[in-house]
């Protein structure tokens, strides 16, 4: 299932090029464009939900399983460990919530002072 016209579906079939942080057959990681942070990634899943609004309980493994690995990939990508350390995670649903992309995803950033 994809998304007519999804930047972020294009990325996945590799139609448009992306620097990938990881892949497997549910998750694409790979950093963001114009990065917010010393490190900005964006963490999607292959499946074309274009929000958070539009999941429903039969994603919520998937959901699960992004938000598991998201420290994991922190830390590879070079987010210092533990209370000290860390990494901000952040998801944007709809225009109103910031939301430009339509395929969703989360922010993942690090490397400097990133929460409030
Ligand atoms: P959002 O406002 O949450 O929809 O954020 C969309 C994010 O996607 C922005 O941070 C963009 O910099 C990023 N972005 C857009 N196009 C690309 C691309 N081709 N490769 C990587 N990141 C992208
Ligand atoms: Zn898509």
């Amino acid at each position: 299932m994809s998304g007519d016209n999804c930047i972020f579906c294009k990325i996945i079939e590799g139609k448009i090029p992306s620097k990938k942080v990881y892949e497997d057959d549910e998750i694409l990681a790979f950093h963001d464009i114009n990065p917010s942070a010393p490190i900005h990634f964006l963490v999607i899943p292959k499946k074309h939900l274009p929000m958070l609004s539009d999941a429903s309980s039969e994603d919520t493994q998937l959901l699960g399983k992004i938000m598991l690995k998201i420290p994991e990939l922190a830390i590879q990508e070079g987010a210092n460990p533990g209370q000290a350390g860390g990494f901000k995670v952040l998801m944007n649903n709809g225009a109103e919530g910031g939301q430009e992309v339509y395929h969703m995803h989360l922010h993942v950033l690090a490397g400097k002072r990133v929460g409030n």
